[in-house]
């Protein structure tokens, strides 16, 4: 899809629109049990993403969300997305990120993130700039993960434990 590989704009208009668009994108990330979406997965060109990373955890969305800092710390961990049913691959993240943005009323909104939170945002902040997981693992997982997409099966590098959220 190349949407998928497409760069989002700013959100402009913080409107009754814009809250259904984030009711929408809640409504549609639960029932796929994933952590985050970004617009973009839904065709939707615009800088606008969703986390909730964890069941306890309050669903938020960023509008226009910045990466104002990344720790140096970095961590590796299974990511699989919403938009690449059945794979799953290995992707090094900073483990703490300070994200800036707009809350869905235009607010100004500063999240502290660390661990699967501050990994979830980069992922859906890496949505927004046309940028997938295939682009941030080794190049042998790639290489698997492509494959497994055009045959349509499925590809975990620890293919025993299929523990991974999907964003
Ligand atoms: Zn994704």
């Amino acid at each position: 899809d190349p949407v998928l590989r497409s760069k989002a704009s700013d959100v402009r208009e913080f409107d009754t629109e814009l809250a259904r668009e984030v009711e929408r994108m809640v409504a549609i990330m639960h029932g796929a049990m994933g952590v985050g979406l970004a617009a973009t997965q839904l065709g939707v060109l615009r800088r606008l993403l969703v986390i909730q990373a964890g069941a306890e955890a309050t669903p938020t969305a960023v509008a226009n969300p910045e990466i104002e800092w990344l720790s140096d710390e970095l961590a590796v961990a299974e990511e699989g997305c919403l938009s690449l049913p059945g794979i799953g691959v290995d992707v090094e993240r900073p483990l703490h990120a300070r994200i800036r943005g707009r809350d869905v009323r235009g607010e100004p909104l500063v999240v502290e993130a660390s661990g699967l939170e501050a990994r979830v945002l980069q992922h859906e902040i890496d949505h927004l700039d046309g940028v997938l997981i295939l682009d941030r693992t080794d190049r042998d997982q790639r290489k698997q993960a492509l494959r497994a997409l055009r045959e349509g099966t499925a590809y975990s590098p620890s293919a025993e434990d299929d523990e991974h959220s999907d964003t």
